[in-house]
């Protein structure tokens, strides 16, 4: 059996370098962002080949993507509902006018940690946890919350730090 993420141990190790964390992501800033890039990727990658998500599913359980109108259309459709039924049943509007999930773990997320509508899921979530994106030195902020959620982030951050860029 795949062993699941230890939520508690997660939680205190994130917080416990999360001052670190933030300072060191913060510094990033003033990199050279094609650098930054490159070394994000090149962890990306790596961590991704040991980390398996369906062991985790943290994001899916304690966060909630934004919901475009084009994913509340495509995800609607998918499930056959009108566009305006899914808002109403599923989603609020959040302090920024964004549509989030009304409740968490998302009720979209299974048991097995898998998720029920994954062809046609945000983007959002196809893109979470944006350790692959170009000008990585622009989401400092993000990626340090992130750090807090992903077990995968916490560690390419971990490896970042090792790195001298
Ligand atoms: S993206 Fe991160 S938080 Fe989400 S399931 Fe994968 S490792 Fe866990
Ligand atoms: S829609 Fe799917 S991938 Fe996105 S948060 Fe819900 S379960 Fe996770």
């Amino acid at each position: 059996m795949i062993a699941m993420l230890d939520q508690d141990k997660f939680n205190q190790t994130a917080k416990r370098r999360s001052p670190e964390n933030k300072k060191f992501l913060l510094k990033l800033k003033q990199r050279e962002p094609r650098k930054v890039d490159e070394a994000f990727h090149q962890l990306h990658e790596e961590v991704f080949e040991e980390i398996n998500c369906l062991t985790c599913a943290n994001c899916c359980k304690t966060t909630s993507p934004i919901f475009y109108p084009n994913d509340i259309e495509r995800i609607a459709k998918g499930m056959r509902m009108k566009p305006g039924t899914f808002v109403e049943t599923y989603l609020r509007i959040d302090d920024d006018h964004d549509y989030v999930l009304k409740s968490s773990p998302c009720p979209f997320l299974d048991a097995e940690n898998y998720c029920t509508i994954y062809e046609d899921r945000p983007k959002a979530c196809r893109e979470y946890p944006h350790t692959d994106r170009k000008k990585m030195v622009q989401i400092t902020d993000l990626t340090y919350r992130n750090t807090l959620v992903c077990p995968a982030v916490l560690e390419i951050v971990e490896r970042l730090k090792a790195l001298s860029i």
